[in-house]
């Protein structure tokens, strides 16, 4: 009756999509999610606005193909287990191989998508338990050139800005970024200060894309030449004495080095390599340095390449010789993929090199505070950095890691060349997936364990914005299932480690004790704060507020200063030539998340893009007799796949564009997983030379 129907239950949560850290209420019903509404109250990122992921696509969690139960596999296939079972088994499987080979032939993969303490439990599961460095997460495979690129720089491998200079900015310089499809919340936040405050907009991408059409200066970007146009900027400004000196003496080293550096990148060459013409290379100059504030976006476009990191410190430096960062409106703003990349896939240190808050595991002094505080004799802590996630494969490829545990990722279809993943997975001695549904990830593995979503998990996400923000449990678990920390504890337990969290938020008070960064970051604080709520990290100790945007007065390195480093790296690892004359760039479509575990799920974001797709200049469609709707082949020197065609002038001609999402079709089929960048070691997955042709019918 209509008692039933009002029994609503409303729970404020924080988004499970993307990093911009939206929040709103869930609404639930007998354990059913019905829908969100806006919580303006609770939202200091997006008062009342969310996107179309944000809005709808949540039903995912009451999908019929949750996994409600573990599972192990006998002659090759799944039966469902008991908990004790199949965490047994993962005991069994992880420990034979550590006896035999050693704990560094294991490799662990955490998941951006769980949340910071799930991510924090999970380091100290490899580093304690395991006694391996080896643990990393799919940070490598997006932001990760970033944040080796900017700690080396500025200090923190984070936006310096907050939302309000996103808002009020006087200029923006986007670039790989499709700020609309991949962060719309944001999108819609600069877009807004483009029109009512006439903020100078300028874009450079290899794609006309939808934020194109509101740019002052739309610049179509040569993939893989990112280094060569930021550098032609810098060149033309210092040239032109636009650059600020007093910033650059006060707050940086390394100007003489990059001056010195940049000066082979004239506006002819930026012409000839990267494809900007010099009228458009010097109104964005201008615009930059002339304007009051400015703040550099960027997404995977910049980074996800084989110099990816010089990518990076070019940005940073363009940034730093113009005096736009330190600033409440200016500064540097890598807009971040998963929901919680940033806290969970680098605050809290599943990295194969830090420890949570970006402590190195080389520091004696950090390996002694750590195993002081995990009651570990400070020997037994693992002194060398461990495998990235693309070496992880690689090592695995040579027989270096015989087993692996994989939370929340589906390495299949997000590692490069998925033809190559299948293959390490195949190979495996074991492998472990815990994850919310049997994904093409974990088709592969001897025991699956079944873990809670976003929307049965308590705990903190930190959004692009280093916001720290509640998520909260709006429904019981579903079946079986059990919150990824509460996996990994009772893994621990069963090693015979004596761990008694009860609830994320005493794992949170681990964290505020060894992450200097979270000091002051509490659960309670957390739901105390209402309007205005969240707290940006840093946050020091309990009294202290949070930081709005960095570098006020100090650059987070030893001297306090700045270090520029010149990166003069022009080509990409890939040339087109004959057998393969064009380019493939991947990316994201709206309606989709990443491989697609939750939104395919979703009938309402299916419908809107259920296959894969390969965009193709009109050009280039006449020039291979290619119709709209044809079946192509698409074939690069490491994999071939098949898509459908979709002419548009998104892409120019020579270039063609398949989103990441789909195994079947998508453009991991075609990527390589080598040469990666080399500080950070990502991949390339931004330029890879194809060739296409249209599909012989059956
Ligand atoms: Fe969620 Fe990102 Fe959409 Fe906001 S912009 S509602 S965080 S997917």
């Amino acid at each position: 009756g209509d008692y039933q129907l009002n029994k609503i239950d409303v729970t404020d949560t924080t988004c499970e999509y993307c990093a911009v850290g939206c929040r709103f209420d869930v609404l639930t019903k007998d354990g059913k999610v019905l829908g969100t509404r806006p919580n303006h109250e609770k939202s200091p990122i997006n008062g009342i606005s969310t996107c179309v992921k944000g809005k709808f696509a949540h039903s995912y969690v009451n999908s019929d193909d949750r996994l409600t139960q573990p599972l192990v596999k006998e002659a090759d296939e799944f039966r469902e287990a008991t908990w004790d079972e199949a965490l047994d088994r993962v005991v069994e499987g992880l420990d034979s191989i550590r006896e035999e080979h050693g704990a560094d032939a294991l490799g662990l993969v955490a998941s951006s998508k769980a949340t910071n303490e799930d991510n924090y439990v999970m380091q100290r599961f490899a580093r304690e338990v395991i006694g391996t460095n080896n643990i990393d997460n799919c940070n490598r495979l997006c932001h990760a050139a970033t944040v080796s690129g900017l700690s080396s720089t500025v200090g923190f491998g984070a936006a310096s800005i907050g939302v309000e200079a996103l808002e009020e900015t006087d200029c923006y310089l986007i670039t790989g970024s499709n700020t609309t499809e991949a962060h719309p919340v944001i999108a819609t936040k600069i877009k807004q200060n483009v029109k009512d405050n006439d903020a100078e907009l300028l874009v450079f991408d290899p794609r006309k894309i939808q934020m194109a059409e509101y740019a002052d200066q739309f610049s179509r970007v040569e993939p893989g030449y990112d280094n060569t146009w930021i550098n032609g900027l810098i060149r033309y400004i210092i040239d032109n004495d636009l650059h600020d000196e007093e910033f650059i003496e006060e707050r940086t080293t390394g100007f003489e080095q990059v001056a010195e550096t940049v000066e082979k990148f004239t506006p002819e060459f930026v012409e000839e390599k990267a494809g900007i013409p010099p009228e458009e290379l010097k109104h964005a100059a201008e615009t930059i340095a002339n304007a009051d504030s400015c703040v550099f976006c960027w997404t995977l476009g910049l980074v996800e390449h084989s110099h990816g990191t010089e990518n990076i410190y070019a940005i940073a430096n363009l940034a730093l010789i113009t005096g736009h960062i330190g600033e409440p409106k200016s500064g540097v703003s890598p807009f971040r993929g998963q929901n919680n990349v940033q806290g969970g896939g680098g605050d809290m240190g599943p990295l194969p090199n830090n420890f949570p808050g970006y402590q190195p595991v080389t520091d004696p002094e950090n390996r002694k505070k750590f195993a002081d505080a995990y009651d570990m004799d400070r020997g037994e802590m693992p002194d060398k950095e461990g495998f990235r996630i693309t070496d992880m494969f690689l090592a695995a490829e040579q027989g270096d890691i015989k087993g692996m545990f994989i939370q929340g990722e589906n390495s299949l279809i997000s590692e490069p060349n998925i033809g190559h993943a299948r293959e390490v997975l195949d190979e495996l001695d074991f492998l472990a997936v815990q994850d919310i549904f049997l994904t093409d990830t974990a088709e592969f593995a001897d025991v699956v364990l079944p873990a809670t979503s976003s929307l049965e998990s308590n705990g903190t996400y930190t959004s692009s914005t280093r916001h720290v923000q509640l998520v909260k449990r709006a429904i019981d678990p579903i079946g079986n299932t059990k919150p990824d920390w509460k996996i990994t504890q009772e893994l621990a337990k069963r090693f015979g480690y004596d761990w008694n969290f009860s609830h994320p938020s005493e794992i949170m008070e681990e964290i505020n004790d060894l992450t200097p960064i979270y000091g002051g970051v509490t659960h309670e604080r957390l739901e105390a704060l209402g309007d205005g709520g969240g707290l940006q990290w840093p946050v020091w100790d309990e009294d202290h507020p949070g930081t709005p945007y960095l570098y006020e007065e100090q650059f987070q390195t030893t001297d306090g200063l700045a270090h520029m480093h010149p990166a003069d790296t022009v080509e990409p690892s890939e040339t087109p030539d004959e057998a393969y004359p064009l380019v493939m760039t991947s990316g994201r479509v709206l309606y989709q998340y990443h491989t697609g575990t939750m939104t395919f799920r979703e009938e309402g974001d299916m419908s809107y893009s259920s296959k894969s797709f390969v965009e193709i200049h009109p050009d280039t469609a006449k020039e291979y007799g290619v119709s709209n709707g044809d079946t192509l082949d698409i074939t690069s020197r490491h994999g071939e796949t098949q898509s459908m065609a979709e002419i548009t002038h998104r892409p120019s001609p020579g270039e063609i564009f398949i989103p990441m999402h789909y195994l079947d079709g998508g453009a991991n089929n075609l990527t390589k997983e080598t040469p990666l960048d080399g500080p950070s070691r990502s991949p390339e997955y931004k330029v890879t030379d194809v060739r296409i042709a249209v599909a012989e019918s059956d």
